[in-house]
């Protein structure tokens, strides 16, 4: 039953176990996590503590580090110590890459979850004269990784950490490639691989991601990893993103289609937008697509009509005065309606209405109720003096 109620219009989402990164939990019945990365040089312990900071006081709920060598391990432990200084409890993640082993088990001192990317942790040099790879040479190779992994899944597990599995379409292993091909099934091996090294050490912090910088081959990878998950009874949480989705326009297109779709079908339980910008641009994209999907109410929600030739006052600057006086109060839901023709009807479910009546005139509505008709010049005023009136106004 996961995915959209076709009765209802509500999104079932995919059972989960819980998954604790500091004070925040992933899964379950809790609210989508939003988290981020920070693009500060991590051996620049201010200028990344204040990133940190300005991240998470725009609603950043996990930040993300980078960490690629051991003198950036010690690094994220002043920064861990600088952040309890201000009394600030935002989880931090370290995202770790080639050979980190070392790396991975300091940082995991300071940090509350690691991610590594199977594909480049034990990092397999590509040999251009290979032509196969055997089941043998791949049996070995998959030993190896267990024998990296295993240190750092055991210091995790005993300081009860978590651990993201990142795999990227763009950096599988050798072998993968070579077993799977450049695939979404490539994909989802290299991660249940993992999962069972952590499984065999009763290790399950672990939330899984599957992120590919084209949308189809990342909804083809999360789809196919949650089959497999299920079938091998693998409840955990999925981190949903879009990698190297650009900038601007378009790279919010491409990650609302990706993770939007996703969420809409019942999977994901943390997203992160990757956009060419300031992270800090990620967070009301994230917010914006958890809002769209009623997965979380954290603005007010506006319903408004596009305009037509029966529209009886300038709907754009309207619009910005009602949301300029009201963004305020997250949970409501106001519409803004050009005219009576349509309007109280396709306003459905708000909670407030202003909508054109005659020229000149304005109506506001309490959910489908008109309430009283005013002069235009005095609509959005009026429309908070009701607000006020009826105890929402904060
Ligand atoms: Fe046109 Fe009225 Fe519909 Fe707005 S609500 S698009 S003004 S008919």
């Amino acid at each position: 039953n996961v995915g959209l109620d076709i009765n209802s219009g509500a999104i079932q989402r995919r059972e989960t176990t819980p998954v604790r990164v500091g004070d925040i939990i992933i899964g379950a019945s809790n609210p989508v996590v939003v988290q981020s990365m920070i693009n500060e040089d991590t051996l620049d312990i201010d200028g990344s503590f204040a990133s940190i900071k300005e991240m998470h006081e725009a609603g950043c709920e996990i930040v993300r580090i980078t960490c690629v060598s051991m003198a950036h391990a010690h690094a994220v432990g002043f920064i861990k110590e600088k952040l309890r200084k201000e009394y600030m409890d935002v989880p931090l993640v370290a995202d770790v890459h080639h050979n980190g082993l070392k790396i991975a088990l300091e940082v995991a001192k300071h940090v509350d979850k690691v991610r590594i990317n199977p594909g480049l942790y034990v990092f397999e040099k590509p040999d251009p004269r290979r032509t196969e790879y055997t089941p043998k040479e791949f049996d070995a190779a998959e030993e190896k990784l267990r024998k990296t992994l295993e240190p750092l899944i055991i210091s995790l597990r005993d300081q009860g950490k978590a651990l993201r599995i990142g795999v990227n379409h763009g950096s599988l292993s050798e072998r993968m490639l070579f077993t799977y091909g450049d695939t979404p099934r490539g994909m989802v091996e290299s991660a249940l691989e993992c999962i069972r090294v952590c499984e065999d050490l009763n290790f399950h912090n672990i939330v899984i991601s599957m992120k590919a910088s084209k949308v189809l081959v990342m909804l083809a990878a999360y789809r196919l990893l949650s089959r497999r998950l299920a079938e091998e009874d693998m409840p955990y949480p999925l981190h949903l993103g879009v990698t190297e989705a650009g900038d601007g326009e378009y790279g919010r297109i491409k990650s609302t289609l990706g993770i939007g779709t996703l969420l809409a079908e019942g999977l994901g339980d943390t997203i992160r937008v990757s956009l060419t910008e300031a992270p800090i641009k990620e967070i009301p994209v994230c917010y914006g697509i958890l809002q769209g999907l009623g997965l979380r109410r954290t603005m007010v929600e506006y319903v408004a009509c596009p305009s037509c030739g029966r529209t009886l006052f300038n709907l754009e600057t309207v619009l910005h005065e009602v949301r300029e006086a009201t963004k305020h109060m997250p949970g409501l839901s106001i519409a803004v309606m050009g005219c009576i023709v349509n309007g109280p009807g396709e306003m459905a479910d708000a909670d407030y209405g202003y909508v054109g009546k005659t020229p000149g005139k304005i109506s506001l509505y309490r959910g489908r109720k008109e309430i009283r008709t005013v002069r235009e010049e005095v609509g959005v005023e009026e429309l908070v003096s009701l607000l006020k009136q009826d105890g929402v106004w904060v």
